[in-house]
């Protein structure tokens, strides 16, 4: 391997909490301590009531997600990008905000999926969230796929559904090739997220952990860091490169 060493970012809820997006889908998330609101979120519920489709809908566009701005620990990221240092982002996050912070598209790994795009279950089309979103404004309570009447959804990964695989051996591998791995804002309980932290460790990779709780990797890690995300983050990630 030449060149710089390659740095790879696992970014869970807690890089998001900052920017005002609490953390829905993680062990002790919203959406798990609300059987009814984690509804919205399953495959299995959505696509066999119509009502479900409607509630969710309502939901997402209520939710202050779409508005949010990046914060301190985005833009740290995107700044190892400008800086010429070789990074990948693999984030549990839907939100979009690493790519609002200026890192490239296809830097970042969406491993749930992304919440500022919806997808037609039928056909697989795609769009912009804000395009579903003015239907519901305009009065289509569950909007069907423009292009084959199918059931649309966010195009997020929910409860029920299994992660992109293309998306997932992506992971995998930058995990395998990094030298650096750092996990950030997640408290490595979900698989397969965490596992790849495991992976990068097991191929030579110095682990870093910035989490305000503890977590199952702690003791793997070279570095344990519990300082606030959005300065701990920056100042880490200055070191780098
Ligand atoms: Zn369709």
């Amino acid at each position: 391997m030449t060149g710089k060493p390659l740095v790879a970012i696992l970014s869970g809820a807690g890089v998001s909490t900052d920017s005002g997006i609490p953390d829905y889908r993680g062990p002790n998330g919203l959406w798990r301590r609300d059987p009814e609101a984690e509804k919205l979120v399953t495959y299995e519920y959505y696509m066999g009531d119509p009502e479900i489709r409607r509630r969710s809908w309502r939901m997402r566009r209520d939710t202050a997600a779409l508005h949010a701005e990046p914060n301190a620990a985005h833009r740290a990221v995107a700044e190892l990008e400008r800086r010429g240092v070789p990074v990948r982002v693999i984030t549990q996050n839907v939100d979009g905000l690493h790519q609002r912070a200026g890192i490239s598209a296809r830097k970042v790994l969406e491993l749930h999926g992304s919440a500022r795009a919806h997808v037609c279950t039928g056909c697989g089309a795609r769009g912009p969230m804000e395009d579903a979103l003015a239907r519901i404004d305009a009065g289509e309570d569950d909007p069907p796929c423009l292009e084959c009447g199918g059931i649309l959804k966010p195009a997020t990964v929910m409860f029920g559904e299994h992660l992109d695989p293309v998306v997932l051996g992506e992971a995998v591998a930058v995990s395998k090739a990094c030298q650096v791995f750092v996990a950030v804002g997640t408290s490595l309980q979900v698989e397969p997220a965490a596992g790849l932290a495991g992976v990068a460790v097991d191929h030579g990779a110095r682990l870093v952990v910035v989490n305000a709780e503890p977590t199952p990797y702690d003791d793997l890690a070279a570095e344990v860091v519990r300082e606030p995300i959005g300065t701990a983050l920056p100042e880490l990630l200055r070191g780098l490169g």
